[in-house]
């Protein structure tokens, strides 16, 4: 056991003393914590599917760099529940201008149809209700995006790969899709859609739906998803993009200049893909493609169906980090076909996609691999519960009146995945895998919430698995309570004990670092090793590790943000040109945020911090931005 892993320990015993409310009693259907909005209306739509629900969305759009907008037009097919005939479509928008909208029934002309925009609300936007005549089906809603559109980002040349020709990418999850189109924006409504796309004549571009990889570039594309998908999974991306095939169904988009070390690096997805399909049944997409943005995309990746967002940070050399491409195709399953209605189920989405994840590694790399994995997200999970409020500790998180985005924290993702890996353990795997298999099917292209989940829970696994499942997992806990239960299984890595032992001989002196056996490291045994060594750590002992291993310079994106991170707490300053390179070249916010955090901790820290960021601000992601404007307490109007 290392310094950290006992600390964690002790910590996590305390954390558990603290909140010693475990119920070995599975919640009755429908059961939900006080509080929760789990039966009401999504609190972050204003839109009324109760009583008209859309089906389709026909989009028409040119998109303009000069004026960095989205202009034309959105034709909603819709459909009014029994009774609803003469209720107003309310719609979700931020920022839109709306120019007109008109009305059809069946086969009939358009007509006006008089609208109104309700107040900005800084999280939701405005409302748009629209009158509508006694049985009409089609709106159309004339508008532009705003330049500074929430999911949007408009790079200029010099912030691509390439350097001569502009770039555009939408993010839509979680609640911006709004920002580009006016639409029933909650992920409890499913649609499918049609898109005209006219952009600039030497640029290419690609959506969220069927992309014919041998399109000529003519600036006009035309585009088709006919599964009903969430509005935050619509998408569309612009550049000057080259396409490379992977395996049958699989392929990636980039920019000319990085095509062939992502088809290298991603050279497994296909393998990916039929594991996949072989644990939980059939791949039903069609497609399934990659496309590489450039470094200011603020996450990881993005799991737009048919066509993964993903950033170019992940291209290591050496595969060690595609563990992101097999979570973004594990969402094909969680998350993509079966998914979360409100953002408080988020956990349903990234929980079953992180376990998924394990398994896809496991299945393609081995065991090895997989339990290092986890091991590293558990770890990561147990940083963050120390500092975490407990309310925010919960799965099925309570977001109403704030930014869907404060519930993205490692709790969806690590430790729904290890709830799930509980319930694997106490029922075995045949059984567990079998039981993940028949939800996706009996939940393909639905929107659930986490009531729908427990009572299939207990109706397929809980009630029929013996007593075994019924008196080790502890399903309310693990759902409604903060912390992580006593008898979670704690993943473990013999591997890592190696590692572990390395790093006490270098920590006690008894090894320099030179002499330490790191001949056959992978990414994952270097990330444990740094993760070993105490804080602080006297400088010129940072730079005997630089010297020996030259960790400033190295070429993993996630080896290198820890050494920065490790940099900042030890001020070794050596670092601090490759630190700020680091923070102007990269816009994924999960790198960016722990850096900026740790340089704020510090006088000296944040002066450095604020002299970057004023350079860098301009060449992150909206979204990145807002993060940081609170780290950092950025006045925007400075
Ligand atoms: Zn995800």
């Amino acid at each position: 056991m290392n310094q950290l892993t006992s600390i964690l320990l002790l910590f996590s015993a305390t954390l558990l003393a603290a909140c010693n409310v475990r119920s070995n009693q599975t919640p009755p259907a429908g059961a939900k914590s006080p509080g929760s909005p789990d039966s009401s209306k999504d609190p972050h739509s204003y839109s009324n599917p109760e009583q008209i629900k859309v089906r389709h969305v026909e989009l028409e759009l040119q998109v303009s760099f000069e004026k960095k907008a989205l202009e034309g037009s959105a034709t909603l097919t819709v459909e009014h529940a029994a009774g609803s005939d003469d209720a107003p479509l309310v719609l979700d928008t931020q920022n839109l201008s709306i120019d007109r909208v008109e009305s059809a029934q069946g086969s009939r002309d358009f007509q006006s149809s008089p609208f109104k925009l309700g107040p900005p609300d800084k999280i939701l936007g405005s409302s748009l209700t629209i009158s509508l005549p006694a049985k009409a089906d089609r709106v159309r809603i004339h508008y532009t995006s705003g330049p500074t559109a929430a999911a949007l980002q408009w790079l200029t040349p010099v912030q691509t790969a390439g350097k001569k020709h502009p770039f555009l990418f939408s993010q839509s999850e979680a609640i911006y899709a709004r920002s580009w189109i006016p639409l029933q924006d909650t992920p409890a409504v499913r649609l499918t859609y049609t898109a005209t796309i006219r952009t600039p004549r030497d640029l290419r571009a690609l959506m969220s739906a069927e992309n014919d990889p041998q399109t000529p570039r003519s600036g006009e594309y035309h585009f088709k998803m006919t599964q009903p998908i969430p509005s935050y999974l619509i998408a569309l991306a612009v550049g000057d993009l080259v396409f490379k095939p992977l395996g049958q169904r699989t392929g990636v988009y980039a920019e000319p200049a990085i095509a062939a070390n992502a088809a290298k690096e991603f050279e497994d997805t296909e393998k990916m893909l039929t594991a996949t399909e072989k644990l939980y049944g059939p791949y039903r997409w069609g497609r399934y493609d990659l496309l590489v943005l450039p470094p200011s995309f603020p996450y990881g990746g993005m799991e737009n169906p048919r066509l993964t967002f993903a950033t170019p940070t992940i291209i290591a050399g050496d595969k060690s980090l595609v563990s992101l491409v097999a979570h973004e195709l594990a969402h094909s399953w969680s998350g993509n076909l079966v998914t979360n209605a409100t953002w408080s189920d988020f956990w349903l989405n990234e929980g079953f996609t992180n376990y998924v994840t394990q398994r896809i590694i496991e299945a393609v790399y081995g065991a090895e691999r997989a339990a290092m994995e986890e091991v590293l997200e558990r770890q990561e999970l147990m940083e963050l519960l120390k500092t975490l409020p407990e309310a925010d500790q919960i799965l099925h998180i309570n977001l109403t009146g704030r930014n869907p985005e404060e519930g993205v924290t490692d709790i969806p993702y690590a430790k729904g995945a290890a709830f799930l890996r509980h319930l694997e353990k106490a029922f075995g795997r045949a059984r567990f895998d079998a039981f993940l298999h028949g939800y996706f099917d009996h939940f393909a292209f639905q929107s659930i919430r986490t009531s729908d989940f427990v009572t299939y829970l207990n109706q397929h696994l809980i009630s029929s698995g013996g007593e075994a499942g019924q008196s080790n997992v502890p399903v309310d806990e693990w759902i409604y309570k903060p912390g992580i239960p006593a008898g979670a299984p704690q993943p473990s890595s013999p591997v890592f004990s190696k590692v572990e032992q390395q790093a006490r001989q270098w920590i006690n002196g008894q090894l320099p670092a030179s002499r330490l056996q790191t001949a056959t490291w992978s990414y994952h045994e270097w990330q444990h090793f740094l993760r070993s060594l105490p804080t602080p750590l006297p400088k010129e002992r940072m730079a005997q590790l630089d010297a020996a291993f030259h960790f400033s310079q190295s070429g993993n994106s996630e080896i290198l943000h820890q050494w920065l991170l490790m940099a900042i707490r030890n001020d070794y300053a050596l670092a601090y040109p490759k630190l700020e390179e680091f923070l102007l070249s990269v816009g994924r916010r999960k790198f960016l945020k722990p850096l900026y955090a740790e340089l704020v901790k510090t006088e000296a820290g944040r002066l450095r911090g604020m002299s970057i960021y004023r350079k860098a601000r301009p060449g992150y992601h909206p979204i990145a931005i807002t993060t940081l404007d609170e780290i950092l307490t950025w006045d925007q109007n400075r």
